[in-house]
This record gives structure tokens, sequence and C-alpha cells, in this order.
């Protein structure tokens, strides 16, 4: 029901108290204790905008990365992300980036952001300070990634927003181009959110998810 039964850790639960949330929205209740197993679970959960879904994938990834950080305390990553959020829209996306900085001030964890009409010397400049999280569109990102700018070597988690509309024609080669350069990872796991939830979506989202995955709504 409450924050403080997460057992966040400190610096994040200051972040939270900070845009004042108290208690946890439903779709939050549900996505956080199955993000926080350990054992490798993916997602995919019916949500709206206004849900607090945001939150619900990004509280429990950036928490296992302050963790993974502290243990790995010479790691220092400049172009492999552990977490990637990917989104349809440049908006969706700077939304993602704003709320994923705003919940890791004081953390060891750093987001970077990448999308189309971000000045690209300074989208690598940016993305050089650090991208533990990057948020995506997927066309910068598939160019970051055949010029090498980009790794996708080392994600432990791959987050499809609005999966129904990153499933449709207009993006699904990409999105299948980029899913093959991190395919074989066998410790990422794959969440995704999603307004609507029929069969068609349910079919294609199948190819992503693995056979035991939770459904939430
Ligand atoms: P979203 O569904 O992620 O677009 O979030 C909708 C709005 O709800 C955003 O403005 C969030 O900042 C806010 N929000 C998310 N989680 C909570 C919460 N637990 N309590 C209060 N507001 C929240």
């Amino acid at each position: 029901e409450r924050f403080e039964d997460c057992k966040f850790a400190d610096a994040i639960m200051k972040n939270i108290q900070q845009k004042g949330y108290e208690k946890l929205t439903p779709i939050q209740k549900c996505c956080i204790p199955i993000i926080l197993k350990k054992r490798k679970y993916d997602l995919m959960a019916h949500a709206n905008t206004g849900s607090g879904k945001t939150a619900a994938f990004l509280l429990p990834i950036i928490d296992i990365l302050q963790e993974w950080k502290m243990n790995n305390n010479h790691y220092s990553n400049s172009n492999s992300p552990l977490a990637l959020i990917l989104a349809p829209t440049r908006d969706l996306c700077q939304q993602h980036y704003e709320e994923a900085r705003a919940f890791t001030i004081g953390t060891r964890v750093h987001v970077a952001a990448c999308y189309g009409e971000y000045d690209i010397p300074q989208n690598l400049r940016d993305i050089r300070h650090g991208c533990d999280i990057l948020c995506a569109t997927s066309g910068r990102l598939l160019q970051f990634l055949s010029d090498g700018h980009i790794k996708l070597d080392k994600l432990l988690f791959f987050v499809m927003d609005e999966a129904d509309r990153l499933l449709q024609d207009s993006f699904i080669q990409d999105i299948e181009m980029l899913h093959r350069s991190f395919a074989e990872n066998p410790a990422r796991k794959t969440y995704m959110f999603s307004a609507t939830y029929n069969e068609e979506v349910q079919g294609m989202a199948k190819k992503f998810l693995n056979a035991n995955y939770f459904f939430v709504r």
C-alpha cells in the first residue's frame, strides 16, 4: 500500500517523498513486487496513461540498478546501458527521461535520453556522462547502435511503453532489429505496458516475452 513497504534505497525514498507520492497506485502495487523478484519474470501490463505506470517500472528498476552499482564499484559504463526504456514518440521518451532523472537524484544511477531531433553531438555528450538507464526512441537508437555509439550487450531490463504502438507496422521492424541485438542475453527481463490489449497485441507481444510472463491489469 505505502512506499515505505517497498524497501527502496534511502535516496530513492527521498525522491518519492519529494514528488509527494504517498500510496502506491493499483498498477504499482501489482508491478513493483514482480520487478523486484530475483527470478527472471517478464511482464505484460495493461495500463492507461495516468495510472502511474511510469513509476511502476522506473522505481524498482532504479532500486535494483542502485544496488547493482553499489556492488560493482568500479563499473562505469560509457555506452552500454543496463536498462532500455523504449517509447514510440519523442514526447513520451522525454517524460520517461524527466521522471527517471527525478527518481535517481542522489543515487549512482545515470540516466540519458536518445531520440530524433536531439542535436547529435550534444546527444553523444549526454550519453558519455553515463547511461545506466537509456530512454530512447527506436530511430535514433538504431542509428547510434549501427555507428557503435551505443551497445546493448549488458542490458538487464528492456521496457516497451505504449507497446501496442511499438508493435504496429510502422515500428515492428525497428523493434525486431533492436531485439536481435540483445535477444541472446539470458539475464535480460522484458516489461511491456500497453493501453490496449487485444488478441493481435497479445500475439505480437509473446514474441518478446518469455514463456512464464506475468499478465497484470
Ligand atoms: P503515468 O501513468 O506514469 O503517466 O503517471 C501519471 C501521473 O501520476 C504522473 O504525473 C505521476 O507523477 C503521478 N503518480 C505516479 N505515481 C503516483 C503515486 N503513487 N501517487 C501520486 N501520484 C503518482
